[in-house]
């Protein structure tokens, strides 16, 4: 255990031992095996030259930037690099913002803005657009109208165009999905927004920074850029495929009177006159300058060469689930996610068209392949992937997002990734015990109590900390309705975030 405050001060060395031994828990951020969360371009000395740029800034306050002229340049740069990149002119201007989040509560704050007489501003998004749009449509109170994406898992440009009304102050699409990696039709999209006078936002938080490099590659991928008439702003996140240290994003949009109405200002107090454009007004420059040091180590070439090696990773992962029986591509690979789905949930779900929140996990299954099985299988043999539950038709699938290091180890992943397919199908579904089923299926979100929450983790041994085997939990949760989903995990987490108790 960790005493933050202990009585008398600890000596240096002492801590950061301390703090590296903590971190040896974690799933590892290098090595090529990590699919989610981390970006990793996997350059030498890279993450040393970030440390040391985000030293020199960490104590430079972003909120004055007269008092600190050395963020506001580097947040120019920032800005000026990503507008060139994203087709952007002398118009375009944009913010620097803590993440993808971030960006996308601005986007639609600013289109909320632009129309005070709405008394309720609506926003139209695809179902596979970002969660961050429910939670910016949450906190800025837009309603949120979400339009079922076709069978390629691409935004309806026609279902879109239905679903704007009078009230709209947003359409968003997304430069790929996180999800499944795909790209919306922006050009289609952008001009049916354009032709009703509403704003366009492009979500390339994800993939903003490579998807430039994919396109100089060659690869088959539409115009999403600020060169696409109606598109009024894009986000990009740096700590994704710029691979910044996390907390850095940008919003961008095609001109100065369109980014206004972002901006918060107020001067009816005593104190200082409070002019933000983002949400945090106090905040650290350490994160902006260690952006700046990798946009300017990696350089154009540098960003153009990780894309290559990225791609042909994709390529890699993608034959290898082609080539492996019991699951297959759930969504094409044509950016850089790699998204599988098993036979068994492909059945059960998405080509049968059955209910899946209706569906017991371990119930009516053959020969198939449990996906939660496997993605435990595959973290056994050191690869992390993400899985994603049950959507609407969709059935669960797991998440690969791919990275330029991942180049490096691909190799191994066809021969694991069989091995692992072997062992999931001899395993069979996750044990749910059927007094914990029939507890769940009887559960609603008002039901999920601190006590009971405690009970079920105790139940499915997560009292211990260990995150290894998590096939009953994921199944558990792919059953459970979104809103039950919701309370579970938020639960859950609540249940680990406890302060700690004295240790000194
Ligand atoms: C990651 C991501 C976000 C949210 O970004 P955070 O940095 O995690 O807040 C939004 N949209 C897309 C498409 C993303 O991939």
């Amino acid at each position: 255990m960790l005493e933050a405050l202990p009585e008398k001060g600890v000596p240096g060395e002492q801590i950061l031992a301390e703090l590296r031994e903590l971190r040896a828990a974690d799933l590892p951020t290098h090595g090529g095996r990590l699919f989610a969360y981390v970006y990793d371009p996997a350059l030498d000395g890279l993450d040393e030259l970030a440390r040391q740029a985000h030293a020199i800034s960490a104590h430079v306050n972003g909120l004055d930037p007269t008092a600190f002229p050395s963020l506001l340049a580097m947040e120019n740069a920032l800005v000026g690099a990503a507008a060139r990149l994203l087709g952007g002119d002398e118009e375009t201007r944009g913010s620097v913002t803590s993440g993808g989040t971030e960006s996308l509560i601005l986007a639609v704050k600013a289109a909320r803005d632009s129309r005070p007489e709405l008394a309720t501003p609506r926003l139209v998004i695809p179902s596979t657009a970002h969660a961050a749009f429910a939670k910016a449509a949450h906190y800025l109170r837009v309603a949120l109208d979400v339009v079922p994406v076709g069978d390629d898992l691409r935004a309806d440009p026609a279902a879109t165009r239905a679903a704007i009304t009078a009230d709209t102050v947003l359409v968003a699409a997304s430069a790929p999905s996180y999800a499944h990696g795909v790209v919306d039709p922006i050009p289609e999209l952008a001009a049916i927004a354009a032709e009703r006078g509403v704003r366009f936002h492009v979500d390339a938080c994800f993939g903003g920074w490579v998807l430039p490099y994919l396109r100089r590659l060659g690869a088959d991928l539409p115009a999403f850029d600020f060169g696409v008439p109606g598109v009024t702003s894009i986000s990009v996140d740096l700590h994704k495929y710029a691979y910044a240290p996390k907390g850095v994003s940008l919003l961008l949009h095609r001109d100065e009177a369109l980014r206004r109405p972002q901006y918060f200002a107020y001067a009816g107090w005593p104190g200082y006159t409070m002019i933000n454009p983002v949400i945090s007004s106090t905040r650290s420059g350490g994160p902006i300058a260690a952006a700046v040091a990798t946009l300017r180590h990696i350089g154009d070439a540098g960003y153009l060469e990780l894309a290559q090696q990225t791609r042909a990773a994709v390529a890699t992962l993608a034959e290898a689930v082609r080539q492996t029986d019991g699951v297959r591509l759930f969504a094409p690979p044509e950016t850089t996610v790699v998204c599988l789905s098993t036979s068994r949930h492909a059945r059960d779900g998405f080509e049968a068209g059955d209910d899946s929140t209706s569906r017991a996990a371990g119930d009516g299954f053959e020969a198939g392949v449990d996906l939660f099985v496997l993605a435990d299988e595959l973290a056994a043999r050191g690869w992390h992937t993400q899985p994603q539950m049950a959507y609407g038709e969709m059935p669960a699938t797991i998440h690969l997002t791919v990275t330029a290091a991942v180049a490096a180890t691909v190799g191994e992943f066809a021969l694991d990734l069989a091995d692992a397919v072997a062992a999931a199908r001899a395993k069979g579904p996750a044990d749910l015990p059927a007094p914990l089923l029939e507890a769940a299926a009887a559960l609603t979100p008002e039901m999920v109590t601190p006590e009971l929450i405690a009970g079920l983790a105790d139940g499915l041994g997560l009292g211990g900390g260990d995150f290894t085997r998590m096939a009953a939990v994921n199944s558990l949760l792919n059953v459970a309705p979104p809103p039950l989903r919701e309370a579970l995990l938020t639960g859950f987490l609540s249940l680990l975030q406890r302060p700690a108790p004295p240790t000194e």
